[in-house]
C-alpha cells in the first residue's frame, strides 16, 4: 500500500516551488512531533519521498540556547533521540560525520541524521545547507514557544532559493485549520469538537510512515555537510553516552540550567507504558482527579508536549479499551455541552479534558499572535484586574521568595517543591498555585509575569499552548465573571482553606511539604 498524504487541512503550504531536477532528499525536519509513528508531518514527508522516487531524510535537532535550556528538558528530549538513534543504527541508517569519506549508504527507507550543537556558533549555517540540498521541506506546525519563529525564519531563506516549504499540523485531533476563530471558551470548542469529531477521527495518521515500498542510497557525503563532520559526530557520541549512563554530567559542555534537573525517562516506549497503565485505571479518574494523594490523572501531558505519543493513539487505546470502537451512534451532539463521548463516565470526562480543553488551547494560540500578553485576556477581566491593581495585599512575595517557596503557606510551598523537583504540579494545586501568585504580587501584569516564568523554567509540560491556557485562565481567560472581591475584582478566586477541606493532601503534604523530606525522596 502506497504512503497516503497527510489530510490537505493539516498542511500549511509555506513556499510554493517546483523542486524540478534539484535537490536529492525530502527533508523532515522533526522539531515538535518527535515520533516515529502516527505522525502526519512524517508521513506526509514520506509520500512526498514516494512520488519524487528519492530518498528521505530526517532530521532532528536540540539547539542548546532555547528560553529556559536545562537539564530537565534537554534530557527529555535526547532520551527519545537516543531511542530514534538506536532504530535507525540497527538498519545502519544513521548518519554523522563519521562517514564523511563518503562510505556508501544503506538502502533504507528513511535516513536519520540527528544533531545537538554545543553553542549557537557550532550550528551556525547548518540548517540551510541541510535544506539546500532537499528537494522539499517538512517540518511541524506547533503554535507556541520558538516554533513559530524558526518556521517563519526558514520560510524567508527557503523563499529567496525557491526551495518548496510546508510545515504539517499534528496537534490534535481537530486540525488547526477547523477553527475560524480564537474559541474564547471551552464551551465553544466542544461546539466544533462535537460537530467534526467523527470526520476528523477517522483521517487516522498512518501508524508506519516508514514502511515504504521504496529504499534509496543516502550517504553522509551527499549531504554537503563536510564542516558539520566533527560536530555531528560529537551528537553521535553523546546519544551513546546518554543511553548508556543518563547522567546529566554528561551535560556539562551544554552550560544548561543545572538547577532545574533531570527527570524520569521521557522515551517513546515510558509514555507508551505510561499510557497503557493509565487506561486500566481509567475508572478512578472520575472521582479520585482532583486529590494529589490518589494520583489518579494521566501524568501524560509531558508526552504530548514534546509529541513522544500521538493524541489519536491515546483515543484509539481508550476507544479499544472499551470497546467503544464501533460508537459513532452513540456520539450525543448536545450543542456543547458535556456528555459527547459514549461509554462509563470516565471517557467523557477524560476526553473532555484531552480533546476540549487541550484543544482548545493550541487552537486559540494559533488564532492569536498575542496569546502570552496580559492586553490578550478578555476586556472585562483586563478592566477588573488593573481596577483592583492597588488594592492592599496581605503578603506580597517577591520572584526569589516564590521560586524558593518561602511563603507562609504550606499548601502552595508543598505546590512549588513539586514543580521544582518533579517538573509538575497536580492539576487542582496548579490552579490553587497561580490564584495565589496574583493575591501575593503587587500587580497582575507582574503577577502573570512570574507565574509564566515560574511555569515554563520548571515545568516538564510547559512552553505548550496549554501552558497559555492554564497560567491565563487563573486570570480570567476561558472563564466568566465572578462575584467582586479584593485584588481579584470579578477573577474567580481559591483559597488554601478551601482546598485543604475538598481535597485529600496528606501524603502529599508529607512528600513536599518541607525542603527536607522533599529532597530524601
Ligand atoms: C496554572 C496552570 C498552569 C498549567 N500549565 C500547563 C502546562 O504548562 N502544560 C500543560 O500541558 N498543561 C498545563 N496546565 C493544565 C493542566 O494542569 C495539565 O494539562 C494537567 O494537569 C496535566 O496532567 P495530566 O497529564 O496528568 O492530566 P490529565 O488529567 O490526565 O489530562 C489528560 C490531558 O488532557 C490535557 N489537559 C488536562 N487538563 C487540562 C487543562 N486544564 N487545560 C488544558 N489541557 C488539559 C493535557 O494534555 C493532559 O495531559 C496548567 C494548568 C494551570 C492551572
Amino acid at each position: 500500500m502506497p504512503i497516503k498524504p497527510a489530510p490537505e487541512n493539516r498542511l500549511f503550504q509555506r513556499v510554493q516551488a517546483s523542486p524540478g531536477s534539484r535537490g536529492k532528499y525530502v527533508l523532515y525536519w522533526m522539531q515538535m512531533h518527535r515520533r516515529l509513528e502516527y505522525n502526519f508531518g512524517l508521513q506526509h514527508a514520506a509520500y512526498l519521498a514516494d512520488e519524487w522516487n528519492c530518498p528521505l531524510l530526517i532530521y532532528e535537532g536540540l539547539r542548546p540556547d532555547y528560553p529556559f535550556a536545562s537539564a530537565r528538558f534537554h534530557g527529555f528530549i535526547l532520551d527519545g533521540m537516543a531511542e530514534h538513534m538506536e532504530y535507525f543504527d540497527s538498519q545502519d541508517l544513521l548518519l554523522s560525520g563519521h562517514s564523511q569519506a563518503g562510505t556508501p549508504g544503506n538502502p533504507g527507507s528513511a535516513h536519520y541524521l540527528p544533531f545537538v550543537p554545543r553553542s549557537p556558533e557550532e550550528a551556525r549555517g547548518f540548517l540551510k545547507q541541510l535544506c539546500a540540498g532537499a528537494k522539499v521541506v517538512v517540518s511541524d506546525e506547533f503554535p507556541v514557544f520558538i516554533i513559530p519563529e524558526q518556521n517563519r525564519a526558514l520560510e524567508d531563506k527557503l523563499k529567496e532559493d525557491s526551495i518548496p516549504f510546508l510545515t504539517v499540523d499534528s496537534n490534535g485531533i481537530i486540525p488547526l485549520k477547523e477553527s475560524s476563530s480564537d474559541p474564547y471558551s471551552a464551551y465553544l470548542f466542544r461546539k466544533v469538537l462535537q460537530k467534526r469529531f467523527s470526520a476528523c477521527y477517522r483521517d487516522f495518521p498512518e501508524k508506519q510512515p516508514l514502511k515504504r515500498n521504496q529504499k534509496h542510497k543516502l550517504s553522509f557525503s551527499d549531504l554537503q555537510l563536510r564542516s558539520f563532520g566533527p560536530a555531528l559526530e560529537s551528537t553521535v557520541q553523546l546519544l551513546r553516552s546518554w543511553s548508556a549512563k543518563r547522567d546529566s554530567r554528561i551535560l556539562s559542555p551544554y552550560q544548561l540550567d543545572e538547577g532545574v534537573s533531570l527527570l524520569e525517562s521521557g522515551t517513546r516506549k515510558a509514555g507508551l507504558n505510561r499510557m497503557k497503565a493509565f487506561v486500566k485505571e481509567m475508572p478512578r479518574y472520575t472521582e479520585m482527579r482532583n486529590d494529589p494523594d490518589a494520583a489518579a490523572t494521566s501524568g501524560l501531558s509531558p508526552f504530548l508536549h514534546f509529541g513522544r505519543i500521538s493524541i489519536y493513539e491515546l483515543v484509539k487505546q481508550i476507544f479499544s479499551h472499551y470497546q467503544l470502537n464501533d460508537s459513532w451512534k452513540g456520539l450525543i451532539y448536545n450543542n456543547g455541552s458535556r456528555g459527547f463521548f459514549p461509554g462509563p463516565p470516565e471517557v467523557d470526562a477524560f476526553l473532555d479534558e484531552a480533546l476540549t480543553w487541550r484543544e482548545t488551547g493550541y487552537h486559540f494560540c494559533h488564532h492569536r499572535p498575542d496569546y502570552a500578553e496580559f492586553n490578550a485576556l478578555p476586556d472585562w477581566a483586563r478592566k477588573t484586574l488593573l481596577e483592583h491593581r492597588t488594592d492592599e495585599r496581605e503578603y506580597i512575595y517577591s520572584l526569589d521568595q516564590l521560586e524558593n517557596a518561602e511563603t507562609h503557606d504550606e499548601i502552595w510551598n508543598a505546590a512549588q517543591r513539586q514543580l521544582k523537583q518533579s517538573g509538575i504540579i497536580h492539576n487542582y494545586l496548579r490552579m490553587l498555585w497561580g490564584k495565589k501568585i496574583l493575591e501575593w504580587t503587587d500587580d497582575p501584569r507582574k503577577a502573570l509575569e512570574i507565574t509564566l516564568h515560574l511555569n515554563n523554567k520548571y515545568s516538564i509540560d510547559g512552553r505548550n499552548p496549554n501552558s497559555y491556557s492554564g497560567v491565563f485562565w487563573i486570570f480570567g481567560r476561558f472563564d466568566r465573571p465572578w462575584q467582586e472581591r479584593p485584588i481579584f475584582g470579578k477573577i474567580r478566586y481559591m483559597s488554601s482553606e478551601q482546598t485543604r477541606k475538598k481535597v485529600k493532601l496528606k501524603q502529599y503534604l508529607e512528600r513536599f511539604g518541607s525542603e527536607n523530606q522533599g529532597r530524601l525522596l
